[in-house]
């Protein structure tokens, strides 16, 4: 997609390919909510001109000229006041779980706006200490928000199945909540209490900010993470790696 004029633009760096002995190829989140890839040359060497800037989950300003298939970074530099992510391996993980959400949902060169601004605030979070339980919270709440503005909205006032109002189980293949009459009928419907209901209406409606500061049982984080994965794998059909590992965590 690397064809047109030179694109200025703030960008997250979501991903990182070595290319030969010196060189990156850079997938980019960029601020039109575009997924781009570029070819950073030279990145790899120590006092590079792109330094900091290509790491991964930094957010960077940077000048893509277009190239024969990829486009070619020619400038980069770091967005003063982006979030920096703690170097914590969990932290990372989670962060790589959003990442793989993204990619799994993109199409390269075609975006939607929000989805940058979505990445920036999950990010913006993550740069605050948080444990495990609250990073597990952060990352299903950005798969199912993320699902839910790409037209993959889970329902959970009413069964999917015949619209009953009483709701007890969720099926991500059916597209969310069901009836116990209508659950009977699928094969891997799971059971969902009142409590469990209100978690999943919280990660969609409910700010990263307020979710990070809520008390929350490291099981019941676990299981979002879990449900969040299984409602992005249902509607896309992908394995999401990074996303299936940050949950079993
Ligand atoms: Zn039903």
């Amino acid at each position: 997609m690397a064809r047109g004029p030179a694109k200025r633009t703030v960008a997250i760096v979501l991903d990182t390919t070595k290319l030969a002995e010196r060189d990156l190829i850079v997938t980019l989140l960029t601020e039109d909510g575009a997924l781009e890839r570029a070819v950073a040359k030279g990145a790899r060497k120590g006092g590079s001109r792109f330094g900091a800037a290509c790491e991964l989950y930094r957010t960077s300003d940077v000048l893509l000229a277009p190239g024969r298939t990829l486009f070619v970074m020619t400038d980069a530099r770091l967005v003063e006041g982006a979030p920096m992510l703690l170097r914590d391996f969990e932290v990372l993980s989670a962060a790589a779980a959003i990442a793989d959400c993204v990619k799994a949902a993109s199409v390269e060169g075609e975006g939607e706006p929000v989805v940058f601004s979505l990445v920036a605030r999950a990010f913006e979070v993550l740069s605050t200490p948080l444990d495990l339980a609250h990073l597990h919270l952060i990352a299903a709440a950005f798969a199912f928000k993320l699902m839910a503005m790409l037209g993959w909205r889970a329902e959970l006032d009413v069964c999917v199945g015949c619209g009953s109002g009483d709701v007890r189980w969720f099926d991500a293949r059916s597209g969310g909540a069901l009836c116990s009459g209508c659950a009977a009928r699928v094969e891997e419907a799971e059971l969902l209490g009142e409590h469990r209901r209100r978690w999943l209406r919280a990660l969609l409606l409910c700010p990263f900010s307020e979710l990070a500061s809520s008390p929350v049982a490291p099981g019941d984080a676990a299981w979002a993470a879990r449900m969040a994965l299984d409602w992005v794998r249902a509607q896309l059909d992908v394995g999401l790696k990074s996303f299936a590992f940050f949950a079993e965590l």
